[in-house]
């Protein structure tokens, strides 16, 4: 394969962007593929050589790359109407309703301009309706570049996770480890009174995806309810992907005062969302007084692009085909793995998927679980499998990132690049396309 142009552009970058890159986790070693264009469930690169995509925008792109005929019309008539207004436009207030008509929890919705702004918007509004300062979230859980959520460590001494992030800002941060409900109780019952929210994704979407154990979402949401915290879920991942138009929040049944939207919502556009019950949105201003403002808004192009993407979704078999895929995917790295990793853990849900390179020295074969881990305490690999992220994190992570993706790379199957962000179907994949897949996965085990 050749990467001669990929290679020359990268070299332009590095003098004129840090890293050569706008999003730290494109910084692929020694250097990015740059794409050239997408085509359907394929990227091909400024060399000329063709993928079939799995990062697929880490996780915006649904339908894949090339839009159905009505998403393209509707993108390109607002966009040759004039950008935007900074005056409200009716795309917006459709979109609106078409989140709440559909969203279990979700009464009414303000849209921002990315996910980590809707977790930074959500945290001021958990505080400013509470009353309260402190946010339990959990380690290894991923809201965005934002200071609110970027710490480390545990609740008795959390750390800040990045330079740039006063020690004095992460005494207001809680953070605990994802499916242990003890620790969550422990630090829930010493800091009741202080804390505003508790902020989870339903299922670790950035961390090798971990699947909640149990009723563990259950357990949080009645125990916010027993100290008077909200409960915010961030389904900038989940949300329209897993669980369907319902989102993580209808397939689980847990109803979360604030949820965080970002990726799908904007139909491949940069977009946030911020929803929940009436009582709690309208505190933004101007209804109510926590603070809550932003130039590209609710963008009239972004709007276009998230409303006739969710139209075509809900008016054609877009989940069960991802979901499908999916499931093959899953069950068919299972199998290739069985004999020769037995180790490491298939995850995923719906069109989700990642395998986690668990260490293991006498590894359990898997049960049943031929769909990715269920987090099942009758699989004869339940103790195994990862509970939290800092399970995934002890796993083989310098194999995937050093061996196993530049070998994928090498036989035309784009993975997300290191061990820790999923992998996502979209609606132009094919069985083709999953067959070649698993063929790539075999060869690289062989
Ligand atoms: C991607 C992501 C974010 C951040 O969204 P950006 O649009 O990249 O700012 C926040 N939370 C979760 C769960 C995400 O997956």
């Amino acid at each position: 394969m050749n990467h001669e142009r990929s290679r020359t552009l990268y070299d332009r970058a590095l003098s004129v962007i840090p890293g050569g890159v706008n999003s730290s986790v494109r910084a692929i070693q020694p250097y990015p593929f740059f794409v050239q264009r997408g085509d359907g469930a394929h990227v091909i690169d400024a060399d000329g050589n063709r993928y079939v995509d799995y990062v697929m925008g880490y996780g915006p792109l649904l339908l894949g790359h090339s839009l159905p005929e009505p998403v393209q019309a509707a993108i390109q008539s607002t966009a040759s109407d004039g950008p935007m207004y900074g005056a409200p436009t009716e795309i917006e207030v459709d979109l609106a309703e078409f989140v709440t008509r559909n969203v279990p929890s979700v009464e009414m919705v303000r849209f921002v301009n990315s996910g980590t702004e809707a977790t930074v918007s959500a945290i001021r509004l958990a505080r400013g309706y509470t009353g309260r300062e402190k946010i339990v979230v959990i380690s290894s859980g991923y809201h965005g570049a934002q200071p609110s959520t970027l710490v480390e460590g545990d609740a008795d001494d959390p750390t800040p996770s990045t330079p740039g992030i006063p020690e004095s800002f992460t005494q207001h941060t809680l953070p605990v480890p994802f499916n242990d409900e003890e620790r969550l109780r422990a630090v829930l019952s010493e800091h009741g009174d202080d804390v505003a929210a508790v902020i989870t994704e339903p299922i670790l979407g950035n961390t090798g995806i971990v699947a909640p154990t149990d009723d563990y979402h259950q357990t949080l949401r009645e125990l916010c309810d027993g100290i008077g915290a909200l409960l915010i879920f961030d389904e900038v991942i989940t949300g329209f992907r897993v669980g369907g138009l319902q989102c993580a929040q209808g397939k689980l049944g847990v109803m979360p005062d604030i949820t965080t939207f970002g990726k799908i919502v904007g139909g491949g556009f940069p977009v946030g969302a911020i929803g929940g019950r009436t009582e709690i949105i309208e505190q933004f201003t101007p209804s109510g007084d926590v603070f809550q403002s932003g130039t590209f808004s609710g963008h009239p192009v972004t709007m276009a692009a998230g409303l006739a993407t969710l139209e075509f979704v809900a008016e054609n078999d877009v989940y069960d085909h991802v979901n499908a895929l999916g499931g093959q995917l899953r069950s068919g790295i299972r199998d290739i793995l069985a004999d020769r990793a037995p180790e490491y853990t298939v995850v995923g849900t719906d069109s989700m998927f990642k395998t986690v390179f668990t260490r293991a020295d006498s590894p359990v074969q898997a049960g049943d679980c031929t769909d990715g881990c269920r987090q099942d305490r009758s699989c004869p690999r339940f103790s195994e499998c990862p509970k939290s992220g800092a399970d995934v994190r002890r796993g083989e992570t310098d194999r995937w990132e050093r061996l196993f993706w530049p070998a994928m790379k090498d036989q035309g199957v784009f993975l997300t690049p290191n061990q820790f962000e999923s992998q996502f179907v979209s609606y132009a994949h094919t069985e083709a396309d999953i067959e070649d897949t698993l063929e790539a996965y075999k060869a690289f085990f062989e």
